[in-house]
C-alpha cells in the first residue's frame, strides 16, 4: 500500500511496477466514493520525467453535493464538541503525520517537484498547523469575552462556528496549503470539503490514505494501525471531507453551494477575483482570499554582500521560485548594483544546479507559461545574465534553468505579472524614496525583503511597502500566531492566529438583562 512507500526508492520501484497510472478518489464521510461520471479524469505528471502519474476525478456536481451533505451532517454535532475534545483530535493528526513525516515528503517531493529536503520543510510546517491550532483553541481567552457594559445588563460577546467550509488550494505547497485551512476549520468547530488542486492531488490523496486508514473500517487498512488510532481519535465522519477535480468545475460548484457557508482560498489573483463575484450575492459566506503576488527585494548599500546575495537567491528560486512569497523583483542601491548583480550571477550558477539542487516547475503549461515569459524578456532586450529562452516544448521533464534577467523596462509584463518560476529581475535605484516606489508599482501586495543595517530605515521604509508581509534580513520566517495575508491584489484578510479564529467563527453580542 502506499503507506509503506516512504522512501524514493520504494516509491520509484512502485510507480515503474504500475501498469496503469494511480487514479485517485473521492473522500467523503470517512469512506472511498468514486465520482459519478467515471470516464471524467484529469492526468496529472511527474515533473522530473513528464510522465503520467496519476489520474484525478473530474468531480461532478452531484459529487460536489454529496460531499457538501456530509459535511453538513456532522456540523450540528461537531460544532458543539468541547474546545479539549477537539484539541485532542488535531494532536492526533499531528503525531500520526510525524510519524508517517518521510512518505509525505516523498510524495510531495515526486507530485510537485520540489527536492525532498524542501518537501520535509513543508511537512513540518504541516504538523506545526494541527500542533499550532490544537494549541490555540485551549489557551486563547475563550469563546465568551466579557464586557464591562451598562451596570443592568451583563454584557458579552460569543463566538460561533460558521458552518461548512470550501477549502481551496494551490499546486505549489500541497499539503501545507490545504492544511493551513483543514486545521483551523476543525479546530474552530466547523466542517469542511477540500478540493486540493488538481495539478497536485496525490499528496492529498495520501493524505486520504491517513485519514482512512486512522479512522475508517476498510478490512484493508485495518489489519494496519486502525484499531487503535481509530478508538482514541474520534474524528467523526464527515468532519472534514476531500474531493477532486478541476477549478471552474468542481471547485466553482463547491464555492457557490448555499450550504456552504464560508470559503478559504489560496491560489491565482484571476481565480480569486472569479470566486469573489461568484459569491457575491451571498453577503454572508465568509471569504478568506490568499492570492498572488510579485514581490520586491530592496537591497541598500550598507548591507554585506556575502549574506545579501544568497538571501536574495533563495528568496527567488526556492522551489524553483515556485512559492507567493518568492522576492521576484530585486531592487539594489545604484552604488552596489554592478557588484551585486555580477556576484548573484556567479551565486546562482554554482549553487542552483537543476536535478541537484533545484527541481522542476510543476506542469507542461506551467512550463510553457513562464517560457514564454522569458521569450517576451528576450525579445525586449533584457540581458540573461544566467538562464536562457527554454525551447518551447518541454522535452524530458519541465525543466527550466535559474534566470537572472537584468535591464528590464519597469512597465514590461516580465516586471509587472507573477511569472511564479525561477525567474528574477534586477534593476538599480538611486534613493530611498525611488526605491519605496519602484517597490510599491504593482497590483500586488502580499511579501516584501528588506536587506539593510539601518534600524530608523527598517521602519521608515517598511511601514510603508505595500505589503502584508514585510521581512527585514530574512526570509520566509512564519510566526503561526501573526497575520498573513496580502493587500491589493493579492488578497481578501488575513489568517494565522486570532485571524483564522475571525475566518472560521461568527461573532454575536449578547445584552442579557
Ligand atoms: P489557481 O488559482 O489556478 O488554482 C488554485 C485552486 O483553485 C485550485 O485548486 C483550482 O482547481 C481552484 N480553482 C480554479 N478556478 C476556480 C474557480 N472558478 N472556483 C473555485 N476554485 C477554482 O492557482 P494555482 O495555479 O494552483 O496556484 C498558483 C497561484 O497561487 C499563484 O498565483 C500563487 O501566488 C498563489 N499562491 C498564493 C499563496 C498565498 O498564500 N497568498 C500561497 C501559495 C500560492
Amino acid at each position: 500500500s502506499l503507506w509503506e512507500l516512504d522512501t524514493t526508492e520504494r516509491a520509484d520501484a512502485y510507480l515503474t511496477s504500475l501498469a496503469r497510472p494511480i487514479r485517485l478518489q473521492n473522500y467523503i464521510e470517512n469512506n472511498y466514493s468514486d465520482h459519478s461520471e467515471p470516464s471524467h479524469w484529469i492526468d496529472s505528471f511527474n515533473p522530473r520525467t513528464g510522465e503520467l502519474l496519476a489520474q484525478v476525478p473530474r468531480s461532478a456536481l452531484s459529487d460536489v453535493d454529496h460531499a457538501v451533505d456530509a459535511a453538513s451532517r456532522a456540523f450540528p454535532t461537531w460544532s458543539r464538541t468541547s474546545r479539549q475534545e477537539r484539541s485532542e483530535v488535531l494532536l492526533r493528526i499531528a503525531g500520526i503525520l510525524s510519524e508517517k513525516k518521510e512518505l509525505f515528503a516523498v510524495w510531495e517531493s515526486i507530485d510537485q517537484g520540489k527536492t525532498i529536503s524542501r518537501a520535509r520543510v513543508e511537512v513540518d510546517r504541516a504538523i506545526s498547523n494541527f500542533r499550532y491550532f490544537a494549541t490555540y483553541i485551549l489557551h486563547e481567552e475563550g469563546a465568551v469575552r466579557y464586557v464591562d457594559g451598562p451596570v443592568s445588563t451583563m454584557t458579552y460577546e460569543h463566538r460561533s462556528p460558521v458552518g461548512v467550509f470550501a477549502l481551496i488550494s494551490p499546486w505549489n505547497m500541497p499539503l501545507y496549503l490545504l492544511t493551513w485551512k483543514i486545521a483551523p476549520c476543525i479546530a474552530f468547530g466547523c466542517t469542511g470539503v477540500a478540493k486540493p488542486s488538481e495539478v497536485t492531488s496525490m499528496t492529498a490523496f495520501c493524505e486520504l490514505f491517513l485519514f482512512v486508514q486512522q479512522y475508517s473500517d476498510r478490512r484493508l487498512i485495518r489489519k494496519q494501525v486502525l484499531g487503535e488510532v481509530f478508538r482514541q481519535a474520534k474524528l467523526p465522519p464527515g468532519v472534514m471531507n476531500i474531493i477532486f477535480g478541476d477549478g471552474p468545475g468542481t471547485g466553482s460548484a463547491l464555492v457557490k453551494s448555499p450550504r456552504v457557508r464560508g470559503v478559504s482560498f489560496t491560489g491565482g489573483t484571476a481565480t480569486g477575483i472569479r470566486i469573489r463575484q461568484d459569491t457575491v450575492a451571498d453577503i454572508g459566506k465568509h471569504l478568506s482570499l490568499e492570492l498572488g503576488g510579485k514581490n520586491p527585494t530592496l537591497i541598500f548599500d550598507d548591507v554585506d554582500l556575502a549574506e545579501a546575495v544568497p538571501l536574495a537567491a533563495q528568496a527567488a528560486f526556492e522551489n524553483s521560485g515556485q512559492i507567493c512569497l518568492c522576492g521576484s523583483r530585486i531592487y539594489v542601491h545604484r552604488a552596489i548594483y554592478e557588484n551585486f548583480l555580477s556576484k548573484l550571477a556567479d551565486y546562482v550558477q554554482k549553487n542552483y544546479r537543476c536535478g541537484e539542487t533545484i527541481g522542476p516547475v510543476v506542469s507542461r503549461e506551467h512550463y510553457t507559461k513562464i517560457s514564454s515569459y522569458l521569450k517576451l524578456a528576450k525579445e525586449e532586450g533584457a540581458e540573461f545574465l544566467t538562464g536562457e529562452v527554454p525551447s518551447v516544448v518541454a522535452q524530458q521533464g519541465f525543466w527550466i534553468t535559474p534566470t537572472v534577467l537584468s535591464n528590464v523596462r519597469t512597465d514590461s509584463r516580465i516586471m509587472r505579472e507573477e511569472i511564479f518560476g525561477p525567474v528574477v529581475t534586477v534593476s538599480p535605484f538611486d534613493t530611498e524614496e525611488e526605491a519605496i516606489e519602484l517597490a510599491n508599482d504593482n497590483p500586488n501586495g502580499l511579501a516584501s525583503i528588506l536587506m539593510t543595517k539601518d534600524l530608523s530605515r527598517m521602519r521608515r521604509v517598511g511601514e510603508r511597502i505595500d505589503a502584508g508581509l514585510v521581512w527585514v534580513n530574512c526570509w520566509l520566517v512564519r510566526e503561526l500566531g501573526t497575520a498573513f495575508g496580502g493587500m491589493k491584489a493579492s488578497g481578501i484578510g488575513r489568517e494565522g492566529g486570532s485571524q483564522s479564529r475571525d475566518v472560521f467563527t461568527n461573532l454575536r453580542t449578547l445584552h442579557v438583562r
